[in-house]
């Protein structure tokens, strides 16, 4: 593409909806002003950003593919995994993730309550309004203990206090990663196995990846040093699927500062799993709601 620049896309991010301190629109602003020509917006637990995102997109000339990020658990490992192309106004799937917004308030209650009985006194009125409309998480939770001087910093709350096994760490309600898959695609959409370094087991992994479930394996993550990098790579090729990047930014309020655009794939490869998509949707999977 002489002397241009390559299409870019990034493909895992969040914003106020959930966790992320960038609004939807001023995510897709970002992405218009770091030159990248698709994102997708993957909230925890939601879609509500996503409409928001696609209509700044769309004025910035920035493609904004419909994303969601679920939580899913085996034995004791996490899974997160990443759906893209969804119907964002599915009833089945938004009955579902509403579901697990609820289940996050009663754990988000449960480590105030932990928290208030270890001394610390954080309100869960406040956590709430941290969160605002999004869909609260351990950071909302991070933050009302940051502005009240009881941790330096979010990492220091989840260091001491909320990461898991912390002595305020409460567990949530989480499927497993078949059932979330089983979720994405009852909304019309393709799954990708995110962050696979952060799953700790690469047997489980390697089982998803031959399930012949997912459409991708998030080879490329913040998080992924570059020999994870290039195993995760493989892995991919070996199974015949695509190999995405994502961010994972969470805006500048996020762990590390705004990280949009430092992880991505060109634009070859979200062409890709779009095709991916369109296999599958000729088979139309099962609509499969999730109780
Ligand atoms: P939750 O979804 O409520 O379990 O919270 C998990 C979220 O917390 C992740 O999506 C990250 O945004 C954030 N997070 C996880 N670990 C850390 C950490 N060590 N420091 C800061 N933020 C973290
Ligand atoms: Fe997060
Ligand atoms: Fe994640
Ligand atoms: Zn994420």
């Amino acid at each position: 593409m002489d002397g241009e620049r390559e299409r870019a896309a990034d493909l895992h991010m969040h914003s106020t909806a959930s966790d992320g301190s960038f609004t939807p629109a001023e995510v897709a602003a970002h992405a218009h002003k770091l030159g990248l020509t698709a994102i997708s917006l993957t909230d925890h637990d939601t879609v509500d950003g996503v409409a928001e995102a696609i209509q700044a997109g769309r004025d910035l000339g920035v493609e904004v593919i419909p994303g969601v990020e679920l939580s899913a658990e085996e034995g004791r490992a996490e899974v997160h995994i990443l759906g893209y192309f969804m119907d964002i106004n599915q009833e089945g799937f938004l009955g579902a993730l509403n579901e697990f917004r609820q289940e996050r308030i009663r754990r988000a209650e449960q480590m105030v309550d932990r928290l208030r009985a270890l001394g610390y006194d954080v309100s869960m009125e406040r956590v709430r309004e941290i969160a605002g409309d999004g869909s609260i998480g351990r950071p909302h939770v991070a933050r009302a203990l940051l502005e009240k001087g009881y941790v330096n910093s979010i990492q220091d709350a989840f260091q001491r206090l909320i990461g898991r096994g912390g002595p305020a760490y409460a567990e949530r309600y989480k499927m497993n990663p078949e059932q979330a898959i089983h979720l994405i695609h009852s909304a019309g959409g393709i799954a990708v196995l995110a962050h696979p370094v952060l799953v700790g087991n690469d047997e489980i992994v390697e089982r998803l990846c031959r399930s012949g479930l997912l459409a991708g394996l998030e080879a490329s993550h913040v998080e992924h040093t570059g020999k994870a990098y290039k195993r995760y790579q493989q892995m991919a090729e070996r199974h015949g699927l695509v190999a995405t990047a994502g961010s994972d930014c969470h805006g500048p309020r996020g762990k590390t500062g705004i990280l949009m655009g430092r992880c991505t794939v060109p634009y070859e490869c979200l062409i890709a799993l779009r095709q991916a998509w369109e296999r599958a949707g000729s088979d139309s999977p099962p609509v499969d709601t999730f109780s």
